[in-house]
């Protein structure tokens, strides 16, 4: 009651001005100012069990497999299980291991159009070469490619682990993971001394600080015992993946390894607000769109959520959202909710909304010439807008009609969604995109959504627990 009283003389003594300001500013502010106690609680609860999921699941296809273990756990079929859908179905298919289209089913006809969110489950990453092994100096170490936008020199002198597989002619499917436990080995990637470089490595430009044939990783060092032979190293290693695992050296060829930082997924500051973690571009919206689908049920209009693949090297291949594999997603949920014809699914993507999960470049004060500080966004400032991306006069953006941007703001506002807007650095200095482009050529209103993330692309990316929260509810708004 006191308080009540108190904040009643407050609002006497403001000022025309100030009552002013405060009903015509956009007062952009972080979410922790007035959060409660039951949503901090609830923000910090949900950040963990994110956690959880970040450490384990660091790729695409391990996102893929422990989202779909969640999935079953959450009543939601295999569609090639399913042979009739009706409203209220939950099911989900999968894109050769690699990318997931999930699927509620609303009480409208599909033809009345979807509504999607979509999120990406790679991250920039160290993949090995196909003829990755070699001896050198009496090591033996493993050459790479890597994979999406990187700074290459933060990626040296951090502990990497091992993931992916490696499948055999016969069809064998290797699955391999190495260095998540404590008790297994981590992989290394070298640079020099600082007493070295001098002269030399110094002087590059930091950007060419490391090349990428530099990023070489060390694999071993035991010789195998038979002084007679040359490149033992590489043998007794060789000779190790061949007794663990039944490879060859040439079945490299038919691999997908991957290195990611070995860290784990872990509260940063005093006050434990922000999660630092490897691959939050774009985890962290794969996991809060998963969360929402989860407790979308009998919703309007049907609900999509999409874990894809391959948007960090520009959305292309099987498994990127440019691939028609999700076209024969939505043909089997027309044929087995018997809405199919010709022509109906340029109908459904046309009458359909998309919201593109996908993380935003978040202010760091350190660099903050970098930004345009009125339009970015900030840490704890709530599920960021993006109306469009692209570089230089928003050159390969989609952009987004003000019309659906104003439609989206109303979810937000219905659902308590704190949100704020922004976009990726300064004119002219940044750009990017996203695979808001892939939806909107398919005739879709889209718009880009995601969370402010510090470091984005680094081994360790930051993240705000109360934005994360947030873009759970925006996006369970948006599919509800
Ligand atoms: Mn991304
Ligand atoms: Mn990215």
């Amino acid at each position: 009651m006191i308080i009540n009283e108190r904040t009643v003389e407050k609002e006497v003594e403001r000022t025309e001005g100030e009552s002013l300001k405060e009903k015509l500013f956009n007062n952009k502010k972080t979410v922790w100012e007035d959060i409660s106690e039951d949503e901090k609680k609830e923000a910090f609860k949900f950040s963990d069990e994110y956690m959880f999921y970040l450490n384990q699941a660091k790729t695409e296809k391990e996102i893929v497999s422990f989202s779909k273990e969640i999935l079953l756990k959450n009543d939601f079929k295999d569609i090639s299980e399913v042979t009739e859908l009706k409203p209220g179905d939950r099911v989900f298919g999968v894109n050769r291991n690699r990318s997931l289209y999930i699927a509620v089913i609303g009480n409208e006809n599909l033809e009345n159009g979807l509504n999607i969110v979509g999120a990406h489950a790679d991250s920039p990453r160290i993949d090995l070469k196909q003829n990755p092994l070699y001896e050198e100096g009496e090591l033996g170490l493993l050459k790479t490619h890597y994979y999406g936008g990187i700074k290459k020199y933060q990626w040296t002198t951090i502990p990497l682990s091992m993931h992916g597989i490696i499948v055999k002619t016969n069809g064998e499917r290797v699955t391999i993971s190495i260095g998540e436990k404590e008790d297994e080995p981590v992989f290394y990637i070298t640079d020099l001394p600082p007493h070295l470089s001098k002269g030399g490595q110094d002087d590059r430009k930091l950007i060419e600080g490391i090349a990428g044939e530099e990023l070489n990783l060390i694999a071993g060092s035991i010789p195998f015992d038979d002084k007679q032979i040359s490149e033992r190293v590489k043998l007794n290693i060789l000779k190790i993946l061949n007794d663990k695992y039944g490879i060859k050296e040439v079945d490299f060829t038919s691999s997908e390894i991957e290195f990611v930082p070995a860290f784990k997924a872990r509260s940063v500051g005093f006050d434990e607000s922000l999660v630092g973690g490897y691959g939050q571009d774009d985890k962290v919206c794969c996991y809060t769109a998963l969360r929402a689908i989860l407790e979308v049920k009998n919703p309007q209009k049907t609900a999509i959520c999409i874990l894809t693949d391959k948007e960090e090297i520009g959305f292309v291949g099987v498994t990127g959202m440019e691939s028609h594999s999700f076209e024969r997603f939505i043909l089997e949920l027309l044929d087995k909710t018997n809405e199919n014809k010709p022509g109906m699914i340029e109908k459904v993507f046309s009458n359909s909304k998309a919201i593109s999960a996908d993380v935003d470049a978040g202010f760091d004060p350190t660099f903050s010439g970098f930004f345009d500080i009125k339009n970015c966004s900030k840490l704890g400032h709530g599920v960021c807008i993006c109306k469009y991306g692209g570089v230089r006069g928003k050159s390969g953006s989609s952009e987004s009609p003000a019309e659906f941007v104003a439609e989206v703001r109303r979810i937000f506002d219905e659902n308590g969604v704190s949100y704020t807007s922004g976009e990726l650095g300064r004119v002219d200095r940044a750009g990017g995109g996203t695979i808001a482009v892939t939806f909107a050529n398919r005739g879709m209103e889209v718009l880009d959504c995601g969370i402010a993330v510090v470091s984005m692309h680094s081994p360790y990316e930051l993240t705000s627990k109360v934005d994360i929260y947030n873009a759970f509810k925006a996006y369970r708004g948006f599919m509800k």
